[in-house]
């Protein structure tokens, strides 16, 4: 597996240290972290302030490295989405859960080329989610 260096250099990026520490922080961890999570797990490092966490998640997301979910508490969260999947969401408390599926990436895109054809479009990205309520929620 490429290391955070490595991706970035393949996305065309400088390999910055804050790119790096973020990049690296989010391959280590799937906890779907907002830029405040983010900020209090790597707070001691005192280069990165919110505005550089926020910029460089934006600067990933745009290279395709970085997804951002919206889980309707009005915050982003971020998930490194090199390994292809989709989420489900709970509707109730918002936990955001990983589903993987080996297919998942030839059935985004085909619904893309799908839209294309239809629309005449170009499409460059795409985000698809499931909601629902999770094993807690259900039980109440
Ligand atoms: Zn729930
Ligand atoms: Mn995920």
């Amino acid at each position: 597996m490429a290391t955070a260096k490595e991706l970035l250099h393949m996305s065309h990026l400088k390999a910055t240290k804050p790119r790096i520490k973020i990049l690296e922080y989010l391959m280590a961890h799937h906890n779907h972290p907002t830029v405040d999570t983010i900020f209090t797990e790597l707070a001691q490092d005192e280069q990165l302030n919110k505005a550089t966490i926020y910029n460089t998640l934006n600067t990933l997301i745009n290279v395709g490295i970085v997804i951002e979910i919206k889980n309707g508490d009005n915050s982003s969260h971020y998930d490194y989405f090199i390994k292809p999947h989709f989420h489900i969401i709970c509707k109730n408390c918002g936990k955001i859960s990983d589903v993987f599926y080996p297919d998942f990436d030839k059935i985004e895109n085909k619904m893309r080329y799908e839209a294309e054809k239809q629309t005449g479009f170009i499409a460059s990205s795409s985000h698809l989610e499931i909601y629902g309520l999770c094993q807690n929620c259900k039980n109440k």
